[in-house]
C-alpha cells in the first residue's frame, strides 16, 4: 500500500524529479518539531466604510506579510505556521465596512492567510503588530480606507514583484515525466485548507468528505499493485487549481479524477454526477458548478497572473481533442460501473468549463458523490458504508478503464 504524497513533491519540485513517500496514509498528524505554531484566538473587524480595522488576537507576536489583489478586490494577510483557534463568537460577522466576506485558513505547509473581500478598491492606511503585554494579547492591526483604483493596481504590482513565487507557480515549467511501470491515476480530493468546499454542519465539510473518500480510493486502487495512485493532497491543506492539474501532468497520468460533494441551489438535485470539461455547459447546474469550483483559486487569494500559461500552447490542441474523448470515455465507464450500486443524478454525465479538468493531456473527470444540499445525498455521504462500496465501485471502473483484458472481478 503506497502512494506518492504528492505534496511533498511539488515543494522540491526543481530539484528533484520526484519524491517517494512510503508514508502510512495517517499524515494528519502534526510531525514533532515541527514550527511551533502560532494561534489566532479572536478577530475582529470594526469600524464602517470609511475607515475599517482588522484586529487579530494573536498567542505570539509575528511578521505577516500583505497582498492586494484585483479581480476582485482582495486583501491577503500573509501568516506563517497558524492555527485558527476561532469560535463563532470570537470570530466576526462576514460583512463590516469595506469588508464584505472573509476567511482563513493554511494555504502550504506552514503557510495560512487571512483573505479579506473588499467592496473596492482600498488604502491600507497602517498595518502593524504589537508584543504581548498589560494582559494582553499580542495583536495584528490592519486599518484601510477607501482608495482609487489606480493606487490599489500599484500596490499590488509592487507587492507581487517583490514576493518570492510560491512553491508550484509561476516559473515551474514542466520539465521531465516520469516513466510510469504501471498506468499512474491522480486522486483529488477537491478543495482543503482555506478552501472548504461546501459547508453544511461542523462535521459535514466538503473537504474532509472528499480526502476521507480519496484516500480510501487509493487504498484499493493500490493493494493489487496493477496501478499507482497519487493524491493531490493527503491532508487539510490548499492547493491550487493548477497545481492539481501539474501533479497530473507531471506524473504522467493516465487518468485524473477529481472527487467533489457540493451544494447547488436545486435541493432536489441529487445523485452521481460526472463532470467533464466543455467550454459550453451542459445545462445551468453544471455551469453554476464550474464557475463555484473555479473560485477556489480565489478564495485563497491567489490572482489570475499567478497562473501557468503553458496550456495556452498550440502544440496541445491534437493532444487535447484525444484527451477529451478518452475522458469521456471514462466517463461512460464509471457511469456504467457505478450504475447498479449508486444512485445516479437523472443526468449523470455533464459537461462545463472546469478549471481542474484542462490537463491538455490527462483524461480529467470531476466525481460528484452527491450533493450536500439534498436531504438523502446528505444521509447517505455520511455513512461509512456508503462510502466504502462507493470507493470499491468507483476502483473498479478505474480499473476496467486503465488496465484492459482483465475481467472486472478477475484475479
Ligand atoms: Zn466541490
Amino acid at each position: 500500500m503506497k502512494y506518492t504524497i504528492a505534496l511533498t513533491f511539488l515543494m522540491f519540485f526543481g530539484t528533484v524529479a520526484a519524491a517517494q513517500n512510503d508514508g502510512n496514509s495517517a499524515q494528519q498528524a502534526k510531525k514533532p518539531g515541527a514550527d511551533r505554531a502560532v494561534s489566532v484566538q479572536a478577530m475582529r473587524l470594526v469600524g464602517d466604510a470609511t475607515r475599517t480595522r482588522l484586529v487579530v488576537d494573536l498567542s505570539r507576536e509575528i511578521k505577516f506579510g500583505l497582498l492586494r489583489l484585483r479581480d476582485p478586490y482582495r486583501l491577503v494577510v500573509d501568516l506563517p505556521n497558524t492555527q485558527f483557534d476561532l469560535e463563532p463568537e470570537t470570530a466576526p460577522a462576514a460583512e463590516r465596512g469595506l469588508v464584505q466576506d472573509y476567511r482563513y485558513g493554511l494555504v502550504g505547509p506552514g503557510r495560512a492567510r487571512i483573505v479579506l473581500d473588499l467592496s473596492g478598491p482600498v488604502n491600507v492606511v497602517q498595518s502593524f503588530s504589537l508584543p504581548r503585554g498589560d494582559g494582553q494579547p499580542a495583536r495584528l492591526v490592519l486599518d484601510m480606507a477607501p482608495g482609487t483604483a489606480a493606487d490599489f493596481a500599484r500596490a499590488s504590482a509592487q507587492e507581487r514583484r517583490a514576493r518570492v513565487s510560491l512553491p508550484g507557480q509561476k516559473g515551474d515549467r514542466l520539465r521531465r515525466k516520469r516513466r510510469n511501470a504501471v498506468p499512474v491515476v491522480v486522486i483529488d480530493p477537491g478543495h482543503g485548507g482555506i478552501d472548504t468546499g461546501a459547508t453544511v454542519s461542523d462535521k459535514i465539510i466538503e473537504k474532509n468528505l472528499t480526502l476521507e473518500f480519496s484516500r480510501r480510493l487509493a487504498e484499493i486502487l493500490t493493494e493489487n499493485g496493477k496501478m499507482e495512485a497519487i493524491l493531490t493532497r493527503t491532508d487539510d491543506a490548499f492547493v491550487s487549481l493548477s497545481d492539481r492539474v501539474r501533479i497530473a501532468r507531471l506524473n504522467d497520468a493516465a487518468l485524473f479524477v477529481s472527487v467533489h460533494a457540493d451544494i447547488v441551489p436545486q435541493s432536489y438535485v441529487r445523485g452521481a454526477t460526472v463532470y467533464t470539461v466543455s467550454d459550453e455547459a451542459s445545462d445551468a447546474v453544471a455551469a453554476r458548478m464550474a464557475e463555484r469550483e473555479n473560485r477556489s483559486d480565489i478564495l485563497a487569494g491567489l490572482s489570475i497572473e499567478d497562473q501557468p500559461d503553458e496550456v495556452a500552447d498550440i502544440l496541445f490542441d491534437l493532444a487535447r481533442r484525444e484527451t477529451k474523448n478518452l475522458s469521456i470515455r471514462f466517463a461512460r465507464t464509471l457511469i456504467g460501473g457505478i450504475r447498479p450500486e449508486l444512485t445516479l443524478n437523472k443526468s449523470p454525465w455533464r459537461r462545463a468549463s472546469f478549471l481542474v479538468l484542462k490537463a491538455p493531456d490527462v483524461p480529467s473527470v470531476l466525481f460528484e458523490l452527491g450533493y450536500l444540499s439534498n436531504n438523502e445525498d446528505r444521509e447517505l455521504l455520511s455513512s461509512q458504508a456508503w462510502q466504502e462500496k462507493t470507493a470499491q465501485a468507483v476502483a473498479r471502473a478505474i480499473e476496467q478503464f486503465l488496465v484492459p483484458g482483465r475481467t472486472v472481478n478477475g484475479g
